[in-house]
């Protein structure tokens, strides 16, 4: 007998049938002797629904508490899960009882729309397991200090099944959702991707930081730092599966290297079109200058991905970095407004139309020449690069947007990751 958290995702609760039917496969492992708890998310295209309701209503605005209002209504989607899931189980004989991350409490930040679990109350949760009941909590939720509804941002309901895994020291958690693994990129965007039987924590953690949206990247760091045995795996397999098989099934997030891992030279490419590129042209160039753009940017608390200062040229210099679509107005703004007068630069020129494509590997560590074959496929394709960083375990370019699913299908064919084994280096 294990204890397991189950994590089902939109697609996943999209329907009644569905829903049915994850109420036959959670059954399933119950009666094969297993604790059950599980985390759904909202119904498919729930959350959408419910923001875009609140967005027609009214942009966010002044004296408007207006993000914990879209806590407050978001939330909403995940409590609708839970209650029917719960129903489809007793339907199913499967004694069964949900509780909204409120109750329990699941205690976070009060950073609404991006709260970090703080903690979480096990008891009630311990109590319907010792009553032979299968637990159901809300994904995504949670409540702060001051008992104000909050959510961990899109994608949430990953890291609350994880934290919840990783509170009650469960044996397995396992994330079900519309794909039967990780795979060496989106698999909707490049047909020849192939799913991956084991991913280290490291790349996981690249890949999900670098834009795969399979996995929330809160929920894989809770994952490393608790050592939650973590599997992503298919939810459209036939329900009465064997259950070995099924456990054996998706892909595997590592914690320790193993000898092939280490031959790697990639494993994954990443990519999104969240981010965006602001230009601070002829900035006279002195020291403080990344201090004043860069320190008034996190003010605003607006987090900086990538960062480019060009040499100087007569004294002036330009300054480019990247943030997430969604904070593009604003920086653009306080740039144009409050920081390009006071520091004396020509101008400010915003770009939404760029992405960001990414190699993940650990070969990286050993091999050299990885980033330079990257700059040549692409180069090969006539696709600019604007801009680069690298680290260990990653290369990433900043290019036009229009050329993003071009570029990550190159790349994925000339580092070989459609065919399994090692890849060549050639
Ligand atoms: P859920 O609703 O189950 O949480 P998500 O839409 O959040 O599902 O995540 C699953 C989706 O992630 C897949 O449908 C797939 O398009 C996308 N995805 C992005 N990168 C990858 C990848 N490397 N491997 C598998 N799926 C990926
Ligand atoms: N329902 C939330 C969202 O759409 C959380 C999740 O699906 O993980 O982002
Ligand atoms: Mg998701």
């Amino acid at each position: 007998m294990a204890l397991i958290v189950h994590k089902y995702g939109g697609t996943s609760m999209g329907s009644t049938e569905r829903i049915a039917s994850v109420a036959k496969r959670v059954t399933k492992w119950v009666r094969a002797g297993h604790k059950v708890v599980v985390v759904p998310s909202a119904m498919k295209g729930e959350t959408n629904r419910l923001l875009g309701l609140a967005h027609e209503l009214a942009p966010a605005h002044p004296g408007c508490d207006y993000d914990r209002e879209l806590d407050m209504l978001a939330s909403t989607g995940e409590q609708v899960s839970v209650g029917l899931l719960s129903i489809a189980l007793q339907a199913e004989g499967t004694p069964a009882i949900s509780y909204a991350g409120w109750q329990l409490p699941i205690r976070t930040s009060s950073a609404y729309t991006k709260a970090r679990i703080e903690g979480i109350e096990n008891k009630k949760v311990l109590a319907g397991l010792a009553a032979g009941k299968v637990v159901i909590v809300t994904g995504f939720q949670g409540m702060d200090a001051n008992g104000h509804i909050t959510t961990l941002g899109r994608g949430g309901s990953d890291t609350s099944a994880v934290a919840i895994a990783a509170a009650l020291k469960a044996d397995e958690c396992l994330i079900f959702t519309d794909v039967d693994g990780i795979y060496t990129s989106d698999p909707r965007v490049v047909p020849e991707a192939r799913r991956l039987s084991t991913i280290s924590f490291e790349e996981m953690m690249e890949m999900a930081s670098l834009g795969s949206k399979v996995l929330q990247l809160r929920s894989v760091e809770l994952a490393g730092k608790y050592k939650v045995r973590l599997r992503v795996l298919s939810s459209f397999t036939p329900w009465d599966i064997d259950i070995d098989t099924e456990d054996k099934s998706g892909t595997l997030i590592t914690y320790e290297e193993d000898e092939k891992m280490e031959h790697a030279l990639v494993s994954g490419i990443a990519f999104t079109r969240d981010e965006t590129k602001i230009s601070v042209i002829g900035v006279p160039d002195r020291p403080g200058i990344a201090w004043q753009i860069l320190g008034a940017v996190a003010d605003i608390n607006v987090e900086v991905d990538m960062i480019i200062q060009n040499v100087s040229r007569d004294g002036k210099t330009d300054f480019s970095f990247t943030v997430q679509q969604n904070d593009f107005e604003r920086t653009l703004e306080l740039l144009k407004n409050d920081i390009a007068p006071k520091i004396g630069a020509a101008g400010v020129i915003g770009d939404p139309q760029i992405c960001k494509v990414s190699i993940v590997g650990m070969g990286m560590r050993s091999h050299v020449g990885v980033a330079a074959k990257m700059f040549h496929v692409l180069s090969a394709e006539n696709i600019n690069i604007r801009m680069i960083s690298t680290s260990e375990i990653k290369t990433s370019v900043v290019i036009d947007e229009k050329y993003m699913e071009l570029a990550v299908r190159v790349l994925h064919r000339a580092f070989h990751l459609d065919q399994p084994g090692t890849p060549p280096m050639a």
